[in-house]
C-alpha cells in the first residue's frame, strides 16, 4: 500500500503555541508524512515551514536510546533506583527545598501534571519551574493581577473579526506564522482591516502594516499609558463597562503623568496610533515576548489590559488583549501548575483552602506553603549549593537561560543532575550524572493547550525507539521507588487526564476559570478520539470568550486596572557597553535546534548566528557586510556574522537565540544576557542587555 493511502493519525504540531493540527501517515520507512489537518480549528489545514518539515525530523540521528549513568549505558531499573535514592537521600538530609525540577513547555499536559504532583504534593516543595518562565510568565502575572486568574479572554476567531490588530513585541509572521496567515487572509477579504506593529525592530511582520511604531526598547508602558490618557481625555472610556472594574481613577491618574518622550516616537506617529485605536471599536492587541521578556514585563501587560478594560474592548467578537504563547504546551503547563508560584488548575499556592483541597484530592503527605524558586533563582540556588539534586526535563538551560555560562557552570557543579531528553547531544545533557531516554514527539500520547485555550491531542505515529519511555511513566516510576506507588499507579495518559479534569472541578468550586470537569469521566476510547475542544468544558460552560459579561475572578467579581509608571530596562548603556542588545527567534529554527536542525531545508534559511547592526554604527566601527564581529556584555561574549541593516535603530543590535556549543560554539547569545528579572513575574529581561561590538 502507498504511504499516502494509510489512514491518517490526527495530532498537533510540536512547535509553537498556535497549536496547529497535523495529519500523520507512516511512510513505511520508519518515518511519517505530515500535512495540515483541514479540520483543526487552529489552522484549518495550514502549516508553516517548521510544521511542514516535521516529518524530516523523525529520524534517529543523535537519539538517546538507553539510560546512561555518566558515560555508560545502563538499564532502566539501575538508573531509576539511583535517581529515586539520590533524591530521597538529599531530601532526608537537607529538606524538600534542596531538590528541584526544571521542566518544559514541550511536555504534554499529562507529563506536566505528574511532575507537578510529585514535586508539590509528595516531595513537598514548590521548586518546580518551567522554561515557560522565560516565555510568558509576565502575562500570567499581568492577567492574574487584572482578572483574578490567568485567563486568555478571547479566541482565534477574534483575530479575523477585528478591525484593528496591534502587534506588540511580536514578530508574528515568523514566530506564530499560521496566526499571521489567518490575519492576512482576513485582511484580504476585508481590506479596511488595519494592522499596527509596535516593535523596536522592523521585522517581516511589518510588511503591509499600516503603521510601524519603532519605539525605544522597553518603553511600552509609556506608550500604553499615553493611550489610556487619551482615552480618558477624549471621553472614550466605556462608563458602563467600568462598573465591572476597580482602580480606574488611579490608573487614569498615573497615565496622565506619562512622559511620551521616552518612547522616542514622533508626536504625529503617536497621534496616528491613538486616533486609530480609539476610533476603532473592534481592536485586538496581540502581545508576545517583546512585552513579556522585560524587567517591567508584568506592567507592560497590565498597561495593555488597562486600555482594553477602560474601553470594554474585551471578551466580545473581534475585541481583546491576546497573549500568544511560545511553546506548544506553555498553556497546559500553566493549567497544571508547572510554575513555581502556582498550584494545579489555576489554584493559588499561598491560599490555605486551595492547598488543603489539592492535598486532600491527591491524598498528599505534604504541600509547600509558599512559592518555590523561579527559573533564574532556581539556578542561582543550584550555584550556591542550596539545591543539591536537579532534574531537567526536555529543555536546555545551559544554552537558553540568561547568564548561560553561569548556569552551565552551576549545573556542572550540582551534586546530582538528572536529564530526561530525546538526545544526549545537547549542552545540558552533556552535564548530566544520569541521562534518561524520553519518547519524542510522534512517539507519545497526551494533550496540549494552545494560545486560545484549545486542548488538542498529540498522538503517537511511531513506537519509541530503543528503550525510550514517555515522561509521565519515567516520573511515575521514580515516584513509586520513592514510596508513593499508589498515588502514581497510572495505567496511561487517559487516566492522568481524567484525574486532572476531576481536580479542575474542585478548582471551579473555588470560583476558578479553568474547568474541564465535564471530561473527567471520559472513557479510554473517548480520550483516544478526543477532538480539539476549547476550555472551559463543564456542565455550566463550553468554550467561548471570557469577560464580555463583566464577570471576573477577583473577590467581588470585578477586574482591576493598575496605576503604572514607566521603568527603563534595568541594564543601562554606558561608554563601555554602548549598544542595546535585543534577542529573538528566526523563522525556521526552534529553541536550541534539537529538532529543527535535523531538517536541512530549515537550516538553509539562516544557517549561522548573526548580529543585525545599523549601517551608521557599522560604518563608524569599520564593520563591513558579512564581517565577523565580537559582541561582549558584562556576562559573556560571542562571535557573530554582521548583517548590516536599518531594520534596527542606531544604537540597537539584534541576535537570534538558537545556536549552542554543539552547533556554533561562539554563538551562544544567552551567555550575554544578564539574569535580571521582572520583580512580579520572575521573567528575565532577555531583550534589553547592553553590549560592546567591535570587528573581530
Ligand atoms: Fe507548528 Fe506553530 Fe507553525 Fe503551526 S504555526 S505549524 S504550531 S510552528
Amino acid at each position: 500500500m502507498d504511504g499516502m493511502e494509510l489512514p491518517a493519525i490526527r495530532s498537533t504540531c510540536a512547535y509553537c503555541g498556535v497549536g496547529c493540527g497535523v495529519l500523520l501517515r507512516p511512510d513505511g520507512q520508519g518515518g511519517a508524512l505530515v500535512t495540515g489537518d483541514p479540520d483543526h480549528p487552529a489552522n484549518f489545514g495550514r502549516l508553516c515551514s517548521k510544521g511542514s518539515a516535521l516529518g524530516e525530523t523523525l529520524g534517529l540521528e543523535g537519539r538517546l536510546l538507553r539510560p546512561r549513568i555518566g558515560a555508560d549505558d545502563t538499564d532502566w531499573d539501575t538508573a531509576l533506583d539511583l535517581v529515586a535514592t539520590r533524591f530521597a537521600d538529599t531530601i532526608a538530609e537537607h529538606g524538600p527545598d534542596s531538590v528541584a525540577f526544571y521542566v518544559s513547555g514541550q511536555l504534554l499536559t499529562e507529563d506536566y501534571y505528574v511532575a507537578n504532583k510529585l514535586m508539590k504534593g509528595f516531595i513537598g516543595s514548590a521548586n518546580i519551574d518551567t522554561n515557560s518562565r522565560l516565555c510568558m510568565a509576565s502575562t500570567v502575572a499581568g492577567q492574574r493581577r487584572a482578572f483574578g486568574t490567568d485567563t486568555v479572554p478571547g479566541t482565534y476567531e477574534d483575530l479575523e473579526e477585528a478591525d484593528l490588530i496591534v502587534l506588540v513585541g511580536s514578530n508574528l509572521a515568523w514566530c506564530h506564522p499560521v496566526l499571521h496567515q489567518r490575519i492576512l487572509a482576513a485582511q484580504a477579504l476585508r481590506p479596511e482591516m488595519k494592522l499596527v506593529v509596535v516593535d523596536p525592530r522592523r521585522t517581516v511582520s511589518c510588511d503591509g502594516a499600516d503603521l510601524h511604531l519603532m519605539l525605544e526598547s522597553g518603553s511600552d508602558v509609556a506608550l500604553f499609558n499615553g493611550l489610556l490618557n487619551e482615552i480618558d481625555r477624549r471621553g472614550a472610556a466605556d462608563e458602563a463597562y467600568l462598573r465591572h472594574v476597580t482602580g480606574a481613577a488611579e490608573a487614569f491618574g498615573a497615565a496622565a503623568e506619562a512622559d511620551l518622550s521616552v518612547t522616542g516616537l514622533a508626536p504625529e506617529d503617536l497621534a496616528a496610533f491613538y486616533d486609530l485605536w480609539i476610533g476603532t471599536k473592534k481592536v485586538v492587541t496581540i502581545f508576545s515576548q517583546g512585552v513579556n521578556q522585560s524587567s517591567s514585563g508584568s506592567d507592560k501587560v497590565n498597561a495593555i489590559l488597562n486600555c482594553h478594560l477602560a474601553t470594554g474592548r474585551i471578551g466580545t467578537p473581534g475585541c481583546g488583549p491576546f497573549s500568544v504563547t511560545g511553546q506548544p504546551n506553555a498553556m497546559g503547563g500553566r493549567e497544571v501548575g508547572g510554575l513555581a508560584n502556582m498550584l494545579a488548575c489555576h489554584l493559588d499556592i499561598e491560599n490555605p483552602d486551595h492547598r488543603g483541597a489539592v492535598r486532600d484530592f491527591w491524598s498528599a503527605p505534604r504541600m509547600p506553603e509558599a512559592q518555590g524558586a523561579k527559573a533564574v533563582e532556581m539556578f542561582r540556588r543550584v550555584a550556591t549549593g542550596e539545591i543539591k539534586a536537579l532534574w531537567i526535563i526536555h529543555t536546555n538551560p545551559a544554552v537558553s537561560m540568561p547568564d548561560a555560562d553561569a548556569v552551565r557552570d552551576a549545573i556542572a557543579g550540582c551534586d546530582f543532575t538528572v536529564v530526561s531528553d530525546v538526545t544526549a547531544r545537547n549542552d545540558t545533557a552533556q552535564l548530566a550524572d544520569v541521562l534518561l531516554p524520553a519518547a519524542a514527539w510522534g512517539e507519545k500520547d497526551g494533550t496540549v493547550t494552545n494560545s486560545d485555550r484549545t486542548i488538542s491531542r498529540q498522538r503517537a505515529v511511531l513506537p519509541p525507539p530503543g528503550e525510550a519511555l514517555p515522561d509521565w511513566q519515567i516520573l511515575a516510576e521514580v515516584a513509586r521507588r520513592m514510596g508513593w506507588a499508589e498515588a502514581f499507579d497510572y495505567s496511561g495518559p487517559s487516566e492522568i487526564f481524567r484525574e486532572f479534569a476531576a481536580l479542575s472541578g474542585i478548582a471551579a468550586s473555588f470560583g476558578k476559570d479553568f474547568d474541564i470537569s465535564a471530561l473527567s469521566d471520559l472513557s479510554d476510547t473517548g480520550y483516544r478520539n478526543l477532538a480539539p475542544v476549547r476550555w472551559p468544558v463543564s456542565a455550566a460552560r463550553q468554550g467561548g470568550r471570557f469577560f464580555g459579561d463583566g464577570r471576573f475572578f477577583h473577590p467581588g467579581g470585578k477586574a482591576r486596572m493598575l496605576p503604572l509608571a514607566y521603568r527603563p530596562p534595568a541594564a543601562r548603556t554606558a561608554p563601555r557597553y554602548p549598544f542595546r542588545f535585543n534577542t529573538g527567534r528566526i523563522r525556521d529554527q526552534w529553541h536550541t535546534m534539537t529538532r529543527t536542525a535535523l531538517a536541512p531545508r530549515l537550516s538553509a534559511h539562516l544557517p549561522e548566528p548573526f548580529l543585525e547592526i545599523h549601517p551608521e554604527d557599522a560604518r563608524r566601527l569599520g564593520i563591513g557586510a558579512r564581517d565577523l564581529v565580537s559582541v561582549r556584555s558584562p556576562q559573556g561574549g560571542a562571535i557573530l556574522r554582521a548583517r548590516i541593516t536599518d531594520a534596527v535603530k542606531p544604537g540597537d543590535v539584534f541576535a537570534p537565540i538558537h545556536w549552542t556549543a554543539q552547533t556554533a560554539p561562539s554563538g551562544r547569545i544567552d551567555a550575554l544576557v544578564p539574569g535580571i528579572t521582572d520583580p512580579v513575574s520572575g521573567q528575565p529581561e532577555s531583550k534589553a542587555a547592553v553590549v560592546a561590538v567591535e570587528k573581530f
